[in-house]
């Protein structure tokens, strides 16, 4: 950076925001990272007054980063924080982020709820994966959906907050786009509006990720910065190389995605006729006669 000064004081800058120009100190960012945070809370209407709110931790940067300030907005907004865990069962991966992300609630006073894929599934994804030829990140995906909904409606939370930042938006829309896959597409923006599931919402979805990178090391939350082991292969892995390269030419353009992506709900909302159903086997909302959790359960389980 030639200049290395704050653009709004004269401490020394340790980040430059590409896209606007502007530098900040370590106490300007933070300043500006929680403010927008909350501006998009207030645009989306994500919160209400006196609501019970689930957040979804993992012990990552983003979940903790949510939790962090969701935690501060908890005694003026009068709010009910809940954080929730899924084990998925990955060896020499999530114990040690659990143990960040107990840390890390212990110490901001907000209680913590468990739930492990094997307990409530029976299977650990490390044995799925061994029983499949599937990818790791579908059962994953797909389980780890399911419990968290299942965790909010025990708890009775009114909504669930997730981590997903910019960049996991724009690469979904994108993956989305890429597959031709309009229903989930149509599932990013709209909620499903069936009371089996709990509202979710994304309060750093318009954060780029390195921006909550920074924010959680210079807040110092104890975040584990390890990637999964299954993370490598994955479609995703792909599509956020490309649209990264994209960024460094274009400075600006995951915004882009995701303003084009928003203009175009209003327009895909009308694919969505496809009513939900319940589940015949678990009772959740399910566009087909089953839902993908029970379909994904009964391929794991040998038959009789
Ligand atoms: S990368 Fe790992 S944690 Fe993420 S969905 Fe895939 S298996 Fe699950
Ligand atoms: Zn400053
Ligand atoms: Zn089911």
């Amino acid at each position: 950076m030639a200049n290395i000064t704050c653009s709004l004081c004269d401490e020394r800058a340790c980040y430059l925001r590409r896209y606007s120009g502007q530098r900040f100190c370590r106490r300007h960012f933070i300043e500006y990272f929680e403010k927008k945070v909350k501006q998009t809370m207030l645009r989306y209407r994500m919160l209400e007054r006196g609501e019970r709110i689930g957040v979804a931790v993992s012990g990552g940067k983003d979940s903790l980063s949510t939790l962090n300030i969701l935690s501060k907005l908890a005694e003026k907004l009068d709010l009910d924080l809940h954080a929730i865990l899924i084990d998925e069962g990955i060896a020499n991966y999530r114990a040690a982020t659990i143990k960040q992300a107990k840390r890390f609630c212990e110490e901001l006073g907000v209680p913590l709820t468990t739930l492990s894929f094997k307990e409530r599934f029976g299977t650990a994804l490390d044995e799925a994966v061994k029983l499949s030829q599937r990818n790791a990140c579908t059962f994953c995906g797909v389980f780890r959906r399911k419990l968290l909904n299942d965790a909010a409606r025990e708890l009775g939370c009114d909504k669930l907050a997730t981590g997903h930042n910019l960049d996991d938006e724009v690469q979904a829309i994108v993956m989305n786009y890429l597959r031709g896959d309009l229903e989930r597409l149509v599932r990013l923006g709209i909620d499903a509006g069936s009371e089996q599931l709990v509202p979710r919402i994304k309060p750093l979805m318009e954060m780029p990720e390195k921006e909550v990178a920074l924010y959680a090391l210079l807040s110092g939350i104890p975040a584990s910065f390890e990637e999964c082991p299954y993370a490598q292969d994955s479609f995703r892995t792909e599509v956020r190389a490309m649209i990264n390269r994209l960024e460094e030419s274009n400075p600006g353009i995951k915004f882009s995605i995701l303003r084009g992506y928003q203009k175009l709900l209003p327009y895909l909302k009308s694919y969505q006729a496809k009513a939900l159903r319940s589940c015949a086997t678990c009772g959740a909302p399910s566009s087909g006669e089953r839902c993908k959790a029970c379909m994904l359960l009964e391929e794991l389980t040998p038959s009789a």
